[in-house]
């Protein structure tokens, strides 16, 4: 149990810091990295380093909370840095954003270069026109107002001309921006979804949770949270390779989120990272949501999962759930953190099963 003291010398390290309030953090924050790459044994490798440092400087809480359960667990391996980056940290479609909103950027630079050569031959226009009124003032003769009136038609049509191309680069350009607003649209919910399920990702689960929140405190409904987690999901990967673990992880998912729909349309499903799936229920209390889980997980308890190809049983798989219900003044992470305490306690209890949060004892 090595990997405990380390991990208590490195907790007191950081409490250390922010109790005295001397020493530059992020110094700090390199020593604690080091014990962690000590701890762990890891080598050193960068995509290691970014997480970690995620860790140490607290930047992401439920990063830390898995961080700091695998610590415990003596399971903090590279197959487990490699899961946790795919779920913490989102490589999004920045490169993607980017290039969008350069290229916004240089359709409206165009477009004010074209409203600039609008002004010149509005000034120009101008021009002929006082010209015309001065020389109108001073003409002589029927034949020197005959020649103005040419003059002035030609200056007329050219203004016309101008407008008419303005016109079209005008239209152009709102085209072109509302091909551009449909693709960072689409960027977006690129950001926002699992690739593997299509279900939400974390961040998008992160938002759906945050508004959800929101309306509950707003409109006094009850919101209830299930942080559910496959049992013994290792196994399944080891015995029938990744690409299955892959579809049991597409089959549950859907799963819970038809399940969850048919409860409220505005409950959400999403794949909180690895194996791990959060699942929002609006209008449901504890025992309600609890019950609703306890159904799906019932459901699949009926099934044998069998792979497509050949029809070999990959026996039952089944899940362990955990729920919490939204307190007033809970954010994301507090509620998060209740269902992943009930989740670790239904684990203890056996697995397969769905537990309700611990009351609260304010
Ligand atoms: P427990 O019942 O305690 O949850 O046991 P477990 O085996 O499910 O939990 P553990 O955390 O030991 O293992 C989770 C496994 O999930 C390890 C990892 O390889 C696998 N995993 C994580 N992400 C993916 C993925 O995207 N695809 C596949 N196929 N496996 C994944
Ligand atoms: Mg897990
Ligand atoms: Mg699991």
């Amino acid at each position: 149990m090595q990997q405990t003291g380390e991990l208590r010398a490195f907790d007191a390290a950081r409490a250390d810091t922010i109790s005295s309030g001397h020493g530059h953090p992020k110094l700090v924050w390199f020593d604690d990295i080091r014990v962690l790459f000590a701890a762990t044994g890891l080598p050193p490798e960068p995509e290691t380093y970014e997480l970690f440092y995620l860790h140490v400087s607290q930047a992401d809480a439920a990063l830390s909370r898995d961080i700091e359960r695998l610590l415990e667990e003596g399971k903090l391996d590279a197959e487990a840095v490699e899961a946790l980056r795919r779920g913490h940290v989102t490589e999004i479609a920045t490169a993607e954003i980017l290039e969008l909103v350069e290229s916004a950027q240089n359709g409206a630079s165009r477009l004010a270069d074209r409203l600039g050569v609008s002004e010149q031959d509005l000034k120009t226009y101008d021009a002929a026109l006082s010209a015309g009124d001065e020389a109108i003032a001073g003409s002589q003769s029927m034949h020197d107002l005959g020649d103005l009136v040419q003059q002035l038609r030609r200056a007329n049509a050219s203004m016309m001309a101008s407008n008419r191309r303005l016109a079209a680069d005008l239209a152009d350009a709102a085209n072109e921006t509302g091909r551009l607003l449909d693709r960072l649209d689409a960027a977006e919910k690129v950001a926002r979804t699992d690739p593997l399920t299509g279900l939400l990702n974390r961040r998008g689960l992160m938002d759906a949770l945050k508004a959800a929140q929101q309306v509950a405190e707003q409109a006094g409904h009850a919101l209830s949270l299930a942080m559910v987690d496959i049992d013994f999901f290792k196994r399944v990967n080891d015995q029938w390779g990744h690409p299955i673990g892959d579809e049991v992880l597409r089959c549950i998912g859907g799963h819970l989120a038809s399940q969850a729909l048919k409860k409220d349309p505005d409950a959400f499903a999403g794949r909180y990272g690895g194996e791990e799936f959060l699942v929002g229920l609006p209008g449901l209390g504890l025992r309600e949501a609890a019950a609703a889980v306890d159904a799906a997980r019932a459901v699949l308890a009926r099934q044998v999962m069998r792979r497509a190809s050949d029809g070999a049983s990959l026996g039952k798989i089944s899940f362990s759930a955990g729920i919490s219900q939204h307190r007033a003044g809970d954010t994301p992470d507090t509620l998060i953190d209740r269902a992943d305490a009930a989740l670790y306690a239904a684990k203890r209890a056996g697995r397969d099963r769905v537990l309700p949060e611990l009351p609260d004892r304010r």
